[in-house]
């Protein structure tokens, strides 16, 4: 049985078709997006295919560009930059199994409804294409690439609910989707209500895997899939529920994640969750 590998390409962000701006009048863009490979000797898992018809174009020729055959999609949650473009890469790619768990696939359905009425294709107009569900449940034992077992691991909410990460124990490989970020502002917009406690414990989970390498849904392109992103998750998460904690004003908390966090890239998630959480 050959090792397995894998790569990861980050798609930029996009800019959000809004009239919301940054205290300083800057545009509010998407944060990057992260879309992992997973390499066989012949055959290739796809962790996380992204949402704009441009990104999907490079993703799909970064896979051409592998040589290996597509055999599975995974989407580690329901939100839409980590799916909408599974339909395409599969008509591009017909061989390939899409997967996800019922939860996620439950919020597919919303996402790729309401979800885009209400938010994606005001936001990123003519830049999504269609988006039908088209995964399937995945098998309770995971799936098997070349003899690798892949399994999601549910960990409850994060930066959404029912999110999960993909574990390739052979290789100690966690492909996290939202649930750690790297080198990225995190989202903390749904996390309201207890959200932000059940991250932490999602991170415990994560943690008890012992991976040797985590990747991030959203990341900095020029840093290294290094598990020490749990903790730097976790940090960050208990400096945004102190200052929350604290009442400040929307522009004093954004202040201070900003002097915090000077390094991250894509402040607008931390001011649209500051004015939606603290106003
Ligand atoms: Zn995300």
């Amino acid at each position: 049985m050959v090792n397995l590998g894998y790569k990861v390409l980050v798609n930029d962000g996009v800019r959000r078709h809004t009239d919301m701006r940054l205290p300083d009048g800057g545009p509010i863009v998407s944060s990057p997006v992260a879309s992992t490979l997973i390499l066989g000797e012949h055959d290739a898992v796809l962790v996380d295919p992204p949402f704009t018809q441009e990104q999907i174009q490079r993703v799909g020729d970064w896979i051409e560009r592998s040589g290996k055959r597509l055999a599975f999609i995974y989407a580690t949650h329901g939100h839409g930059d980590h799916w909408f473009g599974a339909d395409t890469i599969m008509r591009r790619f017909p061989d390939a199994a899409a997967y996800a768990t019922e939860k996620t696939i439950a919020m597919m359905h919303q996402q790729a409804t309401t979800g885009r009425a209400q938010r994606w294709d005001a936001d990123f107009p003519g830049l999504i294409p269609d988006s039908p569900v088209v995964f399937a449940p995945i098998p309770a034992d995971g799936f098997t690439l070349e003899g690798h077992h892949c399994e999601a691991i549910e960990v409850g909410h994060t930066d959404t609910d029912d999110t999960t990460v993909l574990h390739v124990p052979s290789i100690g490989l966690v492909v996290a989707g939202d649930v750690a970020y790297n080198g990225v502002h995190q989202y903390l917009l749904e996390s309201r209500d207890g959200g932000i406690q059940s991250w932490l414990a999602a991170l415990d989970i994560v943690e008890a895997l012992h991976p040797r390498a985590v990747v991030a849904g959203h990341k900095n392109r020029a840093l290294p899939d290094d598990p020490a992103i749990l903790g730097q998750t976790r940090q960050y998460l208990l400096d945004a529920q102190r200052l929350l904690d604290e009442k400040p004003t929307p522009l004093e908390y954004f202040d201070q994640m900003l002097a915090l966090y000077p390094d991250r890239l894509n402040p607008g998630p931390v001011w649209y969750s500051a004015v939606a959480l603290l106003s």
